[in-house]
């Protein structure tokens, strides 16, 4: 269960059964296959239609992408979830994309159709479902300081405009990467006519209103000598909590602050969990078991 696959292995597949992935480089770490084969395993015993279904791991170099995402059309694979770096690659190499997904310009959930693959993006609904389990918040109608101007941070703003945040604030360490970000979501916060505003995160704008929902889409804070995206003494405000994406190692530089601050601060297993939920609702049809996921999860981690 725990092989990585390679495109030669792909070119020779004959397993049978239903087959679901996840293709990313470097793709060892990925707690997917944990996740999704432990609901799979509950859903078949409650129905045997289930029995024969496996979630697997290809390492797959951005180059090979093409060709991996035809050969697994070929082989009728269900489903594939896509990891670093293949998020924006494989947007314009499926046939069609949930409209929901379109403002994202990546997807991280692929489903097999006649016609070719059809691209989602869960990683907004995660973020979503994830910051109401754990910080008992809406997105709906919260002020958002958002950290981070990457492929995750364009994820969570759509979703936040989409739900209709109260306000958005984006800092970004490289103002010329926030400016893009910025470009491209004013059309969505113009049509809800939400406050969009970009700010240099040494520098917090004195009126960010007060109970923000703090969200950490950088990659600082992977490894422990990263230092922290935001220094949350600098809001003027207090905020409402602090939401971290990254959640391998499970406590950050910018978490411990919040805890100390006395801030309810939570990291970013929950929306892993919850990307995942929905990647397999798509595939199946229905709702997975998601305690079996969250336990898969939360062991490897531990690991
Ligand atoms: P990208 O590489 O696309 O973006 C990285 C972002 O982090 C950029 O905004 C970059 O700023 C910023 N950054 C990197 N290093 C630093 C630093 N030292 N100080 C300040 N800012 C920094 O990555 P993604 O958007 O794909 O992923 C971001 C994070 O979100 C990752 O940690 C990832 O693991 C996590 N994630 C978690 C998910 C979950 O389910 N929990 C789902 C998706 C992502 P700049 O523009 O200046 O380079």
């Amino acid at each position: 269960m725990d092989t990585v696959f390679t495109l030669q292995d792909l070119r020779d597949w004959n397993r049978p059964g239903t087959s679901l992935a996840v293709l990313g480089h470097p793709i060892k770490h990925s707690l997917s296959p944990a996740m999704h084969n432990a609901a799979l395993a509950e859903m078949a015993r409650a129905d045997p239609r289930f029995a024969d279904w496996r979630y697997h791991r290809f390492d797959i170099l951005p180059d090979a992408l093409p060709d991996a995402l035809e050969l697994l059309h070929r082989k009728k694979f269900l489903g594939l979830n896509l990891t670093v770096p293949h998020k924006t690659l494989a947007f314009d190499r499926v046939a069609g994309i949930d409209p929901a997904a379109r403002p994202v310009g990546a997807i991280n959930t692929l489903h097999w159709t006649p016609a070719g693959w059809r691209g989602h993006n869960t990683d907004g609904h995660g973020l979503a479902a994830a910051i109401r389990e754990t910080l008992a918040r809406e997105l709906a109608g919260a002020p958002v300081v958002l950290l981070g101007a990457g492929g995750a941070a364009r994820a969570a703003a759509v979703e936040c405009l989409r739900r209709r945040c109260a306000s958005l604030w984006i800092a970004n360490r490289t103002r010329a990467h926030l400016d893009t970000l910025l470009a491209a979501l004013r059309p969505l916060a113009a049509a809800g006519t939400i406050p969009l505003h970009g700010f240099d995160p040494a520098a917090p704008p004195a009126d960010i209103p007060v109970a923000a929902l703090v969200i950490n889409a950088t990659s600082a804070g992977l490894r422990d000598s990263d230092p922290a995206p935001f220094d949350l003494a600098r809001l003027a405000r207090r905020p409402a909590g602090v939401f971290d994406m990254i959640y391998n190692p499970p406590q950050t530089r910018l978490l411990a602050q919040a805890a100390a601050l006395g801030l309810p601060a939570v990291n970013g297993l929950a929306m892993l969990v919850h990307q995942g939920v929905r990647a397999l609702e798509i595939w199946t049809g229905q709702p997975p078991p998601i305690e079996p996921m969250r336990r898969a999860a939360g062991k490897i981690r531990q690991t």
